[in-house]
């Protein structure tokens, strides 16, 4: 395997990611982490995902509508099933991330590595966060199972007619899921806020700083995108 050394960067980045959610026990904290996690994962897809899986396979918009729109019936039924599908796109993203580092990624330099920390720590993030109906412990090792499929991206041979129509679908149910739950998050602060004179006012999460942390995560999201 070629660029071993980003391959790991990669992997310690996103196995950070999820040990830092899972150290943190601060609730309050903990939900700026997710507003940060989920808005940098909306833009991922839109700046990373969506253009690899679409390039030279133009079915690949029907598939992320149909992603899409299979999470959107599904939320009918069950929010769980949106939450782990979500977390098995990122799995799938991250197979596709370690056949990209062996396959267009040059050797490690000091832009990558910054370039796999703010791209990969947040997705850690991310994994964890969606995994909220599981364990703490259990979270953090599917985190890290699912970091260890960089590696494994890189050294199965895939084929792009395998991997791409895979990360289309993924694409869409990220951005459903994720958006999805997202909106949920911060309107619940809006609603508090609304609100405030009847509660006590424990801590200061309100919408404003919810979105300005999601906001930051995309902003994020973008810059390692030009990073790597
Ligand atoms: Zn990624």
């Amino acid at each position: 395997m070629e660029n071993y050394l980003v391959v790991a960067a990669f992997v310690i980045a996103e196995f950070l990611g999820a040990l830092i959610y899972f150290k943190t026990e601060d609730s309050v904290k903990r939900t700026l982490l997710t507003c940060l996690g989920l808005g940098f994962a909306i833009a991922v897809v839109l700046l990373d995902i969506i253009p690899d899986a679409t390039e030279d396979f133009s079915a690949g918009y029907w598939l992320i509508v149909i992603g899409f729109i299979a999470m959107v019936v599904a939320g009918f039924y069950t929010k769980s099933v949106g939450k782990y599908s979500a977390v098995l796109g990122l799995a799938i993203h991250n197979i596709a991330e370690g056949v990209i580092i062996t396959t267009e990624f040059g050797p490690i330099s000091p832009i990558l590595a910054v370039g796999a920390i703010l791209h990969k720590l947040p997705e850690g993030m991310v994994s964890f966060s969606l995994l909220d109906e599981l364990e703490d412990k259990t979270r953090f090792a599917i985190a890290a199972l699912i970091a260890l499929l960089i590696p494994v991206g890189a050294i199965v041979p895939i084929s792009d007619s395998i991997t791409k129509p895979l990360m289309a679908l993924s694409a869409g149910v990220i951005l459903y899921v994720v958006g999805n739950l997202l909106i949920t998050i911060i309107s619940k602060y809006y609603v508090t806020e609304i609100d405030k004179g009847k509660l006590s006012k424990k801590h200061d999460l309100n919408i404003t700083t919810l979105s300005s942390v999601a906001v930051f995560g995309a902003v994020i999201a973008w810059i390692s995108c030009l990073m790597a």
